[in-house]
């Protein structure tokens, strides 16, 4: 009686063991060396056959070490600990292209640190290519991604470690694939010609998500490529080197402003590891500083009448800084009545 119910416990746990492992993303393998200072007639760990022995929480318990028993180690990332994480629960609709609409530009953090890669998570090029169509304004219409020559067919990678949010056909983008990654970004992959993923199945870097097409508006087979952080779109290059097929940083400092499609960004060569490991002073002098810019700009909405040099005089100004503050505003323009515009 005592030996079945052993039994039944034994079975049960390996049942949820077998569970847990597949649950698990198995990552990266590294040998455990033994330390010089272990003599060698003592007994350390017995080689065994690489079954593993133990598993250790990391940190917050999303990332895990298993020993095995021929003294390696590898890291798991706790998927059931991710999933019930803030990051993959809030604002996860699965049919929604954008369910962050109301999370205004102003909510965000003036400045976040992204992390892209690490010992655990690492970056694959979703395709090598030159980028023929770039990120920001094209004929008048914003174009929130940045598009590769794609010949129908070909193998979309994901880029990061994440979750399929969205897996279906939207109009423009055709057949779309939307994955959340654990450094807070998604990417969007458009025009597939095949997906080959399922919302709200866990993938890697370097998982085949579907077939390069021209599904949607497009022109010709591409990869309409996207990055976002809470919704809002950034210029995947500054990340990315389609080119090479590599990653521009290992870290990425995003500051609210650079989210603006009016942004004049310039991403450096290296990582800003200097904005990286600013102090907490630093970081409250950098907050009050654009708390005080803010508090100081002053906008006027036009009125009928209103002409720039009238509106420069008022506010004690000139016409060209008006213009400066204001993306696309020249002193010719024609002032439409109730638009808003900065005067300082
Ligand atoms: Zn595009």
């Amino acid at each position: 009686m005592g030996r079945s119910v052993v039994l039944i416990i034994l079975s049960l746990f390996l049942c949820l063991g077998a569970r847990a492992q597949q649950d698990t993303i198995a990552v990266q393998v590294d040998t455990l060396d033994r330390p010089a200072d272990i003599g060698s007639g003592l007994p350390f760990f017995a080689k065994g056959h690489g079954a593993p022995v133990d598993t250790l929480d990391v940190g917050d318990g999303r990332i895990q070490i298993v020993l095995k028993d021929d003294n390696t180690w590898y890291f798991i990332k706790n998927v059931s600990a991710l999933a019930e994480s803030d990051l993959f629960t809030e604002c996860w609709r699965e049919h929604i292209v954008n369910p962050y609409v109301n999370t205004p530009l102003d909510s965000i953090p003036y400045r976040v640190t992204v992390c892209l890669v690490d010992s655990v998570s690492r970056f694959v090029c979703p395709h090598k290519g030159k980028v023929f169509s770039k990120f920001g304004l094209r004929r008048g219409r914003r174009h929130t991604g940045c598009d590769v020559p794609y010949p129908t067919g070909t193998p979309v990678y994901c880029a990061f470690d994440g979750r399929v949010r969205l897996a279906e056909r939207h109009k423009g983008y055709g057949n779309l694939v939307i994955v959340r990654h654990e450094n807070g970004l998604e990417t969007f992959y458009g025009h597939l010609s095949r997906i080959d993923v399922a919302v709200g199945q866990w993938v890697h870097a370097g998982d085949l998500l579907g077939l390069g097409g021209s599904t949607g508006r497009s022109s010709g087979p591409h990869l309409h490529f996207e990055t976002r952080l809470q919704g809002h779109a950034f210029d995947p290059e500054w990340i990315v080197d389609f080119e090479n097929g590599t990653l521009r940083k290992n870290v990425f400092v995003l500051k609210r402003s650079y989210l603006s499609p009016y942004n004049k960004y310039v991403p450096d060569s290296i990582d800003e590891e200097e904005e990286i490991y600013m102090t907490d002073e630093q970081i409250r002098a950098e907050e009050e500083r654009i708390a005080k810019e803010r508090a100081a700009m002053k906008y006027h909405t036009i009125r009928s009448g209103d002409t720039l040099s009238g509106i420069a005089v008022r506010y004690g100004t000139t016409v060209s800084k008006i213009c400066s503050l204001n993306s696309g505003l020249k002193p010719t323009t024609i002032l439409s009545i109730g638009r808003k515009i900065r005067v300082k």
